[in-house]
């Protein structure tokens, strides 16, 4: 998963950084409303953690930004215990969820993954596309029901695929989505390269049919349409 942190309280800001990285997700941050909208703006996270409180604006205003951009990134609002109006009206901007400071990471993970399901594949844990099966908490992937194993990255992108099943993928996107905003300034996209043709090896050798179509100059096509 692709995640925005904004946070301003540096403590719980890092501690989250520390857990969800931890735990393998590609992770951004923002500390304050500026950095923060900018991020939004140029780039798309499977979910934004947002703290409404921020030193130089308001965490709503960037719910209404991103509505404006027409945006689909998940949203989960963290914030005070206090604050219900906000988180009232976090949702009715366009939230998916909120969760009370103080909370624990297990369960800020499990309300993230809740809503990265929701999004990209109706709330199920799994995916199925023809032989192909994919328990997307277990991480763990079938074909014709016999399990391979995959890398985390190869993990992500084949979960990225079927969230965009069908559909052309640029590089710029995929680096974007699976290494981080950095990397969509990258001119080089091998690393891509590797780790698709990795993936669509092992989905080969345990029987699979080649799904993948690369798209010349551009990008990838993961389908049967
Ligand atoms: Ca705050």
């Amino acid at each position: 998963m692709k995640i925005l942190v904004i946070e301003d309280e540096q403590a719980l800001l890092e501690s989250i950084l520390a857990y969800f990285i931890g735990e393998g997700n590609i992770c951004e941050f923002a500390s304050n409303f500026a950095s923060a909208s900018e991020k939004i703006a140029l780039y798309n996270y499977d979910c934004i953690l947002l703290d409404l409180g921020l030193p130089d604006g308001e965490g709503l205003e960037l719910l209404s930004q991103l509505k404006q951009m027409k945006k689909k990134d998940g949203v989960l609002i963290l914030s005070a215990r206090h604050s219900l109006d906000d988180r009232l009206a976090g949702l009715d901007l366009g939230a998916d969820d909120y969760l009370v400071k103080p909370f624990h990471l297990s369960e800020l993970k499990a309300r993230v993954s809740a809503i990265v399901r929701r999004k990209n594949f109706d709330g199920d844990n799994l995916i199925l596309f023809n032989e192909i099966k994919v328990d997307v908490s277990a991480m763990k992937t079938s074909v014709f029901n016999n399990q391979i194993v995959l890398t985390k990255k190869e993990f992500d992108l084949l979960v990225y695929f079927l969230a965009n099943k069908n559909k052309i993928v640029t590089k710029n996107a995929m680096a974007e989505h699976l290494w981080g905003d950095e990397m969509d300034l990258s001119n080089d996209f091998d690393f891509i390269y590797t780790h698709v043709k990795n993936l669509k090896k092992k989905l080969a050798e345990a029987g699979g049919k080649d799904y993948l179509r690369s798209v010349y100059g551009i990008g990838y096509k993961f389908g049967d349409a």
